[in-house]
């Protein structure tokens, strides 16, 4: 097996992002990622998809697209679209029709930033979903590391201080979308979690101060998406793009914030008697199974079964733990940084039948 280090969720200057896509490949081989998905408002851009080389350094480049409707007001219910056959924008009114045409085209479909409030001090108004009947999606964005400085900037302070000193602003995927995740995975289905960069590199200004709010390189080092593959890439466009994708539906991945430390090595895995199951996978229960958990390295590690702590180790790097008791569990890691405990890893679930 391998592991592919992955930022989604970037803007370019085909919508409200500052930089070309030259501009992010740059910044994505700087941050050592393994490949980006670029998600522009309402356009699958064409062209930029593929290989990108500095020396003996690769990244691919894949290309999506973030649909909302742009005559909504506030604009809610923002859809980040992965892999469909072609442009679905014109779906965006009716968010169910618009996940039933990206699942005709192929594609993956993840809500994006569910809990996105408005933040008066920036003039930003509410733009969460809206939209929870909606069925048949791949998954939500747990975390998203731009929206969440909405959450943290409860006053124009607070947003001054984080455009200056970014390495704060992330503290860990909001408690309501770990506690929706929660009640849709309670609800017996699927739903696959990953981390958005949701990268602009905005202009800010303040008076006479500006400031590049959290350039392109700064989010891929931050809140990323770890894959687990059944092999490393192998340089030929379609067939990387095709293990991605996989990888992505399957929820064979982990959210990882990489700023505080790598998360490189983190895995959760399932053994039973006669078989083995990683994060997205279904395992019987039997008549036992035993999880295990790799961290990179000592950190506070939470073992949650339908949403509920079920163990926490502070000391350990390798965690067991048996049960042959069904539910759906996933981990949470946490670490200091910065004066905080700050989450670090939020695995895909182990869903034990
Ligand atoms: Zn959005
Ligand atoms: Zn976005």
């Amino acid at each position: 097996m391998a592991e592919l280090v992955v930022s989604m969720h970037m803007h370019t200057t085909y919508s409200d992002g500052t930089g070309s896509h030259q501009d992010i490949a740059r910044a994505a081989l700087q941050a050592n990622l393994d490949a980006v998905i670029v998600t522009d408002h309402n356009v699958l851009v064409q062209g930029p998809e593929g290989y990108h080389k500095d020396g003996r350094k690769r990244m691919l480049m894949l290309i999506g697209e973030e649909v909302h409707d742009q005559a909504r007001l506030p604009q809610k219910s923002h859809l980040l679209v992965l892999n469909a056959r072609r442009e679905l924008a014109g779906f965006a009114p009716d968010p169910q029709n618009l996940i039933d045409a990206v699942n005709r085209e192929g594609g993956l479909s993840f809500i994006a930033h569910l809990y996105d409030p408005a933040c008066p001090s920036i003039k930003e108004v509410d733009i969460s979903w809206a939209d929870w009947q909606v069925q048949g999606y791949t998954g939500i964005e747990l975390w998203n590391s731009l929206s969440e400085l909405k959450i943290q900037g409860k006053s124009i302070y607070h947003i001054l201080f984080y455009i200056f000193f970014p390495h704060f602003v992330n503290h860990q995927p909001p408690v309501e979308h770990l506690n929706k995740w929660n009640e849709l995975l309670a609800s017996g289905k699927k739903v696959v979690a990953v981390g958005g960069a949701d990268a602009h590199a905005l202009d800010a200004h303040a008076g006479p101060l500006h400031r590049s709010v959290y350039p392109y390189e700064f989010h891929f080092r931050g809140v990323t998406t770890h894959l687990i593959t059944p092999t490393a890439l192998s340089g030929e466009l379609e067939a990387d793009k095709k293990m991605i994708y996989d990888a992505l539906a399957a929820g064979h991945c982990f959210v990882g914030y990489d700023l505080p430390g790598s998360t490189r090595g983190f895995n959760f895995t399932a053994q039973g008697r006669e078989s083995t199951a990683g994060m997205g996978d279904e395992i019987a229960a039997g008549s036992g199974i035993t999880l295990n958990i790799k961290l990179p390295q000592v950190s506070e590690c939470r073992l949650l079964k339908n949403g509920k702590v079920v163990q926490v180790w502070k000391t350990r790097e390798t965690c067991t733990h048996i049960t042959s008791e069904p539910g759906v569990y996933r981990v949470e890691v946490y670490r200091q940084y910065l004066g905080a405990l700050r989450g670090w890893v939020f695995s895909n679930p182990i869903y034990v039948r």
